[in-house]
């Protein structure tokens, strides 16, 4: 597999496929975040330090085809200020405009292309409306799929190397993700330095031999971190299990749970859960005590209680003091941590406190010597709030992704690289 670092870009010309999927302010389409911005900078900045040009391409938001809200135009300014140089845009990414504006790139130049999610190709589903018909929806499915081999084959046609740097998207099989590696041959494809640092981070948890390992998982469901949940069995030597999921797993068990989340049919996939952890060895460890709150507000009342002794017409929104100090416990004394998905209900201030203490028992099991990564969305937004970010080992750009290469799976724009 050919790497980056041992690639001299110098009169070559690189397509690179970068996460600019960035949030923007609805009046004035500024970045109002530019975090995914920075993450594709040293790759960039290796291309062009080298001599070569660079082309990029991303997806911006959902578009249902051309929408002005979502054009990569309102990035031109952030992008430009970070790198220090003009960016050359072409306001179309399929055609004959970007064909000709790659072909004049000079060394040291660099242009973005328009949104590549202005076409239903680049995600190869088709947009219909609601009405058609299953005939239609059928017909048009084989056309759109069709037509993403030319629209892969026409983006590839613009560069002599491919460099995949968008871990966020990298579990979808989409044209800019995983088809155009097809045209690139072994020597001229591969990772940008953001995938690769993504890639070690998580390869040094899943084979780690530093014990013991600490997977804490968090949020609303179970059946969402299920296959994750299974894989990490056969890893870690401790599961802690925290969020609304908790519910689950204490009904399962015969505890009260009053009006807290919880996903009815999956109560004996709870109980097969822990039989398994039982039979592996792995300790389970579930929040003792709850705050409860008689409502889903940011304001309403809360008494803490034993999270299998909730009153009726409570919720539990987040672990109390006694879960706060096992779990903390445990995190402290561990080597490798993986934590995926908030305790409790941490949007509401009320409700954020044990998602906090458990950010900071990992920065604190860091600081004695673990590696810890953190990946998902509302995790990351913890790690964030607390300002905690350099006090953790690896902070994962990609939830989604991230999910999937932890339960196993190949994810597409990984495998069109590394086969
Ligand atoms: P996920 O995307 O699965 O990681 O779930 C994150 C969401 O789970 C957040 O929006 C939390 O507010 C929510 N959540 C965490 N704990 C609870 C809880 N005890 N009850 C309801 N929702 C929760």
């Amino acid at each position: 597999m050919q790497t980056i670092d041992n690639y001299n870009f110098d009169g070559k010309r690189a397509i690179i496929r970068v996460d600019f999927n960035v949030p923007l302010n609805k009046q004035t389409f500024e970045v109002t975040d530019d975090t995914r911005i920075r993450g594709a900078l040293p790759t960039i900045n290796k291309i062009l330090s080298d001599g070569g040009s660079v082309i990029l391409m991303s997806h911006l938001g959902r578009p249902k085809g051309v929408e002005e809200k979502f054009s990569l135009k309102h990035i031109i300014g952030r992008l430009s200020e970070l790198l220090g140089k003009e960016i050359k845009f072409a306001d179309d990414c399929w055609g004959a405009v970007a064909a000709k504006m790659s072909s004049e790139l000079k060394p040291g130049e660099v242009l973005l292309l328009e949104n590549l999610r202005f076409y239903a190709e680049e995600e190869g589903k088709p947009r219909l409306p609601d009405t058609a018909t299953e005939e239609e929806k059928k017909a048009a499915k084989v056309e759109v799929k069709a037509k993403q081999l030319e629209f892969a084959k026409q983006l590839a046609s613009y560069a002599d190397v491919y460099v995949n740097d968008a871990f966020g998207t990298a579990h979808r099989a989409h044209a800019s993700t995983a088809l155009i590696a097809d045209s690139f041959s072994v020597e001229n494809k591969m990772f940008g330095f953001l995938i690769n640092s993504e890639l070690k981070a998580m390869d040094k948890v899943l084979n780690s031999n530093e014990k013991p390992f600490t997977a804490i998982m968090g949020g609303a469901k179970v059946s969402d971190k299920i296959l994750i949940i299974e894989n990490l069995l056969n890893r870690a030597q401790n599961l802690i299990i925290g969020g609304g999921m908790t519910y689950t797993f204490i009904k399962a068990q015969g505890g009260k749970i009053g009006k807290s989340l919880c996903e009815e049919d999956k109560l004996d996939l709870a109980l097969e859960i822990l039989k398994k952890a039982k039979e592996k060895g792995v300790n389970v460890y579930l929040p003792v005590d709850a705050i409860n709150a008689d409502a889903f507000d940011a304001n309403a009342n809360s008494a803490v209680s034993k999270t299998n002794e909730t009153p009726d017409g409570w919720m539990g929104l987040d672990i109390a003091d006694e879960s706060i100090k096992e779990f903390s416990e445990v995190i402290a004394n561990s080597k490798t941590v993986l934590w995926n998905g908030p305790m409790g209900v941490f949007e509401f201030e009320k409700f954020s406190k044990g998602t906090s203490a458990i950010a900071q028992a990992v920065a604190k099991a860091t600081e004695n010597g673990a590696f810890s990564l953190i990946g998902g969305g509302d995790s990351v937004a913890a790690i964030n709030k607390n300002k905690l970010a350099d006090k953790v080992s690896y902070v994962s750009t990609g939830g989604g992704a991230m999910l999937e290469y932890m339960e196993g799976k190949q994810l597409p724009g990984i495998k069109a690289i590394r086969g």
